[in-house]
């Protein structure tokens, strides 16, 4: 039988209704409860215990102190919060306690230290879909008030987000419950969470209104935003969900570090797409099956030392940027190395900018918090420390030729900064202040009159304990003991020993009440301990008070400076990159880089970025040479398995990489033509792929590689083709070679097919690489270094006989593959029989081999072949 909900049930699914798709933390007392399929989850994702009710209602509790912690791993594992708390006190309740959502706690939403990861972004995006088949972008980190949107081809939409490092996504509800398929697709290739959100949050016209008042603008031109801008739907969406979690009215309530919608630039920035990001490792690792890649390893790990080589968070986090956004014009990488240059030759400059930088703490972010109203005391104090360094920094930047666009950046935040620091300095916060307001101790004494007398008041009042403590010892000639404890406050306790003794004396215990038996001591109160405790808990629920009243001033008056926080925290992030650009520079001995306009990759000696770095002195340098002055801008490269094909391919899309982010390169020296995109395909994440075949993921990057790539883009490819019929796979490869050697882009092709050497003897714009290796006393020597022409084998059998396979089984290989070589020769028309009893169960039963065709056969591929009239639809597409 169904029991009529109590009041606070009631209260419960009130806001659970109004929560859709939230987890509900509600406040009950001292603990966080969830209640039915919110228990059974926290249960799941958080191990908490699931208790029955009364009502047989399943239910869960973490206690309030921790709930950070537990709030940290449900948005880890892609969970909405609300957080519903007591707004009134319990005792004044008539009945059920007022409470309310203070906030939503999401994955691309949050500001709050503890929840997150100082390294990474956490930004939050909306996309949607527009008429005209591209999609509607826009990006916010309410963490740092970053803003950004963009409308881009349906198939650029996951490179962008990637690029983001978004950590959730929104989409217009379709109302049925169900992901529309796009906003799957794109899920899955961020994996991220996908948060529906109500239709009418997508209209333009709200977002026209919202972005109006939220930026007190009368029309957004000056955000280059038209009113029918196609991007809109999502700029209003983004806007509307922060608001919405942070409870601020979004027709009248302001986001006041939300800084102005930028649009996207991407004809100003290398283009690098999701898959390409993920497969060069330029932010983190590859996932293995069943587990996400880590920093650690990837090009950001290594760059950043883990984040130990920044000297400020923001910087860490910019490093991050400038990697994912490399420029593409000259000058301003130019201007980048400039820097680099001087800073690299400068050590003591370096070891000067470092000591300021260091002083600078997590600006955006508390920043950030301020314009949410969540600052904590211990901000404020790293907020004065880290303006403090501002007139110190400008001195040591003013005069330096190279940085003196930074320091003209900074002159006019000094002032201002300056002012700050006064207010914010020692002899305002205590240098140790609280991680909370709760208990007040964020003042120091002697900076507020008022707070003073209640501490007085707070002091004095300990004193007179001591004395009554010591004018009851005597009275009575035995010890008393006052104590205080949160049930019914101050007490007088005596031993149970003394304690039986007292009726001799009653007349000076009189007044005395018993209050509590413990095992070896009685516990009394008296009306003077009452009257003390009233007076002793009113000055300190009005020091309290006086704390919040003047943490809020402080923090106003700090929200003033937001703007100029931010430029600082801009620059300072953007001067440690650079320092650690040119740290890098000088102790590897890396060279600066030549841009230049055509599609050239000249590289001498040049070294794997990361790879470098986790080898050491073990790394074999390479040259690139690709176009340019009478060369080839596509090089086939073979070489046998483990040489270091992938390694080499990877290393020339760094490489180009880091050059457009201004960084130096491990490299003799370094000519890179500007580069539009970087485009990838490269095996070996070969983890199922949602469903679909390895050679459809593989076919759908090579698709996109084929439509996208111009003459200025750099495309690295690893064994296309593999993931079908050997003649299906060589075909692909080679008119996937012919389509780009036409376009003319910069490519490296790592293969095993040995056929498609043959195409750079046909064309002027194919060329032939190999990885060398030899074999050594049956063994194989990988020498890693990379030289024109084709390799003359493969070495697959002594591979497999180094990776352990039985002799019987590679000596059997290695027979097939002479008979193979002298028909593909055409001597010979027959397999070799295989040996009298075979090794293998069942390899007699098989059908004969067939030897693969001389490569000339290629071109007797029926012009009708499935395969070509495929593969012409790529180009076009
Ligand atoms: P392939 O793609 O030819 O199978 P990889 O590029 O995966 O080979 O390289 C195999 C291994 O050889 C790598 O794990 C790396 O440790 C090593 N290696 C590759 N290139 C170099 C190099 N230039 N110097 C030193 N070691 C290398």
């Amino acid at each position: 039988m169904a029991t009529a909900d109590t009041p606070a049930m009631k209260q419960y699914k009130r806001f659970k209704a109004q929560h859709p798709g939230c987890v509900l933390f509600f406040r009950m007392g001292d603990f966080y409860e969830m209640f039915y399929e919110d228990a059974d989850l926290a249960h799941r994702v958080l191990g908490i215990t699931l208790s029955q009710r009364t009502a047989g209602v399943p239910m869960a509790g973490v206690p309030h102190h921790s709930v950070e912690g537990y709030l940290k791993r449900m948005i880890q594992a892609g969970h909405r919060v609300a957080v519903c708390e007591q707004t009134q006190d319990p005792k004044e309740a008539k009945g059920v306690v007022d409470r309310d959502v203070t906030r939503v706690v999401s994955p691309g939403t949050l500001t709050d230290e503890a929840l997150m990861d100082a390294g990474e972004p956490a930004a939050v995006a909306a996309a949607h879909p527009l008429k005209d088949g591209r999609v509607a972008l826009a990006w916010a980190e309410l963490s740092t008030g970053a803003f950004g949107f963009a409308a881009v081809d349906a198939d650029e939409a996951a490179g962008e987000l990637a690029r983001l490092s978004v950590a959730e996504l929104l989409f217009s509800d379709p109302d049925d419950g169900s992901v529309p398929p796009a906003t799957e697709a794109l899920r899955r290739a961020l994996d991220v969470p996908a948060s529906p959100r109500p239709g009418y949050t997508f209209r333009p016209a709200e977002a026209v209104t919202l972005l109006k008042r939220q930026f007190g603008v009368a029309d957004l031109g000056g955000f280059g935003l038209g009113d029918d801008d196609p991007a809109l739907p999502a700029v209003g969406a983004v806007l509307a969900y922060l608001h919405e979690t942070q409870r601020t009215d979004p027709q009248t309530g302001r986001l006041p570090h939300l800084q102005p919608p930028r649009r996207l630039d991407r004809a100003g920035s290398l283009i690098i797409d999701a898959a390409s990001l993920a497969s060069l490792e330029v932010v983190r690792t590859q996932a293995a099956a069943g587990a996400s890649g880590e920093t650690a390893g990837s090009l950001l790990g290594v760059l950043s030392g883990n984040g130990k080589a920044t000297r400020t968070p923001m910087g860490g986090r910019l490093l991050r940027r400038w990697l994912c956004f490399p420029l593409r014009d000259a000058e301003a990488i130019g201007r980048r190395q400039d820097v680099v240059a001087s800073l690299a030759d400068d050590g003591r400059f370096v070891n000067e900018l470092s000591v300021q930088l260091k002083r600078i703490q997590d600006v955006p972010r508390i920043a950030g918090r301020l314009g949410v109203g969540r600052l904590t005391p211990r901000d404020l104090v790293a907020l004065g420390r880290s303006v403090a360094a501002a007139r110190t920094l400008a001195e040591v930047l003013g005069g330096r030729e190279p940085v003196a666009p930074f320091h003209d950046r900074l002159d006019p935040l000094v002032g201002p900064l300056m002012g700050l620091a006064e207010t914010l300095d020692d002899t305002c916060l205590q240098e140790d202040a609280p991680s909370h307001l709760r208990a007040g101790g964020v003042f120091c004494d002697g900076f507020d009159r008022e707070l003073d007398a209640q501490r007085d008041l707070m002091q004095h009042g300990d004193r007179w304990l001591a004395a009554y403590q010591q004018e009851m010892s005597e009275k009575l000639g035995i010890p008393v003991k006052v104590g205080f404890n949160k049930v019914f406050g101050y007490y007088l306790e005596l031993t149970a020993v003394q304690a039986a003794k007292l009726h001799d004396r009653d007349a000076a215990t009189a007044g005395w009440t018993r209050k509590q038996t413990l095992k070896n001591a009685e516990r009394y109160i008296t009306a003077e301990l009452k009257d003390h405790e009233t007076r002793v808990l009113a000055a300190e629920d009005r020091a309290i008070a006086r704390e919040l009243e003047l943490f809020a001033g402080l923090c106003d008056q700090a929200a003033q400076r937001i703007p100029q926080l931010q430029a600082y925290a801009e620059l300072a992030a953007e001067l440690d990159v650079l320092l650690l650009f040119a740290e890098r520079a000088a102790k590897g001995g890396h060279c600066r880089p030549t841009l230049v306009d055509g599609p050239v990759l000249d590289v001498a000696g040049g070294r794997h970025p990361a790879l470098d770095e986790l080898l050491g002195t073990g790394f074999v340098a390479n040259a690139i040479h690709l176009g340019g002055a009478g060369r080839a801008p596509l090089a086939l490269l073979t070489g046998p398995n483990m040489a270091g094909k992938s390694t080499y391919i990877r290393q020339a899309a760094l490489l180009t990489l880091l050059a457009h982010t201004g960084a130096f390169l491990p490299a003799e020296s370094a000519t890179v033509g500007l580069t539009d995109r970087i485009f990838t395909r490269v095996g070996a994440q070969d983890q199922l792929h949602a469903g679909r075949s390895t050679f459809m993921v593989e076919m759908t990057e090579a698709a996109e590689i084929c439509r996208h790539a111009g003459p200025h883009s750099l495309v690295i490819l690893d064994e296309i083709g593999r993931g079908t019929s050997t003649y299906d796979g060589l075909s692909l490869a080679w008119a996937i070679a012919e389509h780009l050697e036409a376009v003319g882009c910069r490519t490296l092709f790592a293969t095993h097919y040995h056929e498609l050497t043959a195409l750079a003897g046909t064309r002027s714009g194919i060329a032939n690489l190999h990885v060398k290796a030899r074999p050594l006393n049956g063994e194989m020597v990988f020498l890693h270094t990379v030289e024109p022409g084709a390799t003359d084998r493969s070495y697959g059998v002594e591979v497999a006989r180094l990776a352990g396979m039985p002799p019987a089984v590679t000596d059997r290989a290695g027979s097939l593959l002479e008979a193979f070589e002298e028909k593909a020769a055409g001597s010979a028309d027959r397999v070799p029989p295989p040996p009298q009893r075979p090794t293998v169960r069942g390899a007699a039963r098989s059908k004969p081999l067939r030897p693969p065709k001389p490569q000339l056969a290629l071109f007797g591929l029926p012009e009708d072949h499935p395969v070509l009239s495929r593969l012409a639809g790529l180009g076009d597409a």
